[in-house]
């Protein structure tokens, strides 16, 4: 279904700039396969079956096609273990055709998700998921940002919004969105607020917010009576039913910018992700080049 705004709110066009940074993504991965005779290669591990991760690693390793990055899959059973799932991507951090590997979250509830996404080597973590990564995004140092996030910061600069001194509170502190999400926001000199499933009055922090990040998983939880007039909002839920984590038409209704679902943030971390593995297969590639 089609989403319309008030006269208020813009829209906040993620597919638009997505496509953007794909053609550009291909045209440095053509550059880097003319000058190497190699071209970039993403491995994407998957544990189970569980549609939606299907799905979303179908989606990623489409667009890797169309950007010329080969994608090299590994599907493990629902019973793979931590000390498995460790040594595959162990393997593929050792793997020099490989440069960069994407795990799908979540992996069932029976393996140390941590453990596995730090068996990927740093300069293999193009979907910023390690300490490592998340390290470097918090201290602001070179390294992977976390997809969805670094697709959020991106989408924000397109459209011209100026972090500095604006109060930013982000609903959610999961380790690949929300907590990086705040460290990126603060780094650009946003006062960042977390909330989560133990903060009370939640209305009376996103009211405050300039700038709205909803990364809750709740279809249609935050709605335009929780908002400050005027607040840009960035909807990063993707429920079922291609629902947002935001009550869209009550939010664009006081809201100045904001993303639409599907259409905002989905597309952004993908190019992102595309765009972190042209630039870690360069820096891989560039001392044989
Ligand atoms: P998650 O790991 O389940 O984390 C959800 C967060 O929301 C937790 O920090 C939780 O707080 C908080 N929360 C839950 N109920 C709350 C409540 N009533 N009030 C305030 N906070 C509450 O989810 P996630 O992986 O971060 O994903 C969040 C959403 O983003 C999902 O819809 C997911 O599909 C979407 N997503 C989209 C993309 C994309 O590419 N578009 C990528 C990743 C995720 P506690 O920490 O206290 O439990």
């Amino acid at each position: 279904m089609s989403q319309t705004t008030s006269p208020t709110a813009r829209l906040m066009d993620g597919s638009a700039l997505a496509r953007q940074m794909v053609e550009e993504a291909a045209e440095r991965a053509a550059a880097l396969a003319a000058r190497t005779g190699r071209a970039p290669c993403l491995a994407t591990v998957l544990v189970g079956d569980d549609p939606a991760s299907i799905t979303y690693v179908r989606m990623k390793r489409n667009r890797c096609a169309k950007a010329g990055v080969r994608s090299r899959h590994i599907a493990l059973p629902a019973d793979t273990t931590t000390a498995q799932l460790v040594d595959t991507i162990g393997e593929l951090s050792d793997d020099s055709g490989v440069h960069g590997i994407l795990l799908q979250h979540p992996v069932g509830p029976h393996i140390d998700e941590r453990a596995a996404f730090e068996a990927i080597a740093p300069e293999k973590d193009v979907d910023g998921v390690t300490a490592h990564s998340f390290a470097a995004m918090s201290l602001g140092m070179d390294g992977f940002a976390s997809c969805t996030p670094g697709g959020i910061v991106r989408l924000l600069d397109h459209y011209d919004v100026d972090l500095t001194g604006r109060h930013a509170v982000v609903v959610g502190r999961s380790a690949i969105l929300g907590k990086p999400v705040g460290m990126l926001l603060l780094g650009r000199n946003a006062t960042v607020t977390y909330c989560h499933s133990r903060t009370t009055d939640l209305a009376a922090h996103t009211r405050e917010a300039d700038v709205l990040i909803a990364a809750v998983g709740r279809p249609r939880f935050l709605h335009g009576d929780q908002l400050k007039p005027g607040a840009v909002v960035i909807d990063a839920g993707y429920n079922p039913g291609n629902v947002g984590d935001v009550d869209f038409p009550s939010a664009a209704a006081v809201a100045s910018l904001i993303t639409p679902v599907p259409g905002g943030v989905g597309p952004m971390t993908i190019a992102t992700l595309l765009t972190q593995t042209v630039d870690a297969a360069t820096r891989q590639l560039g001392a044989a080049g």
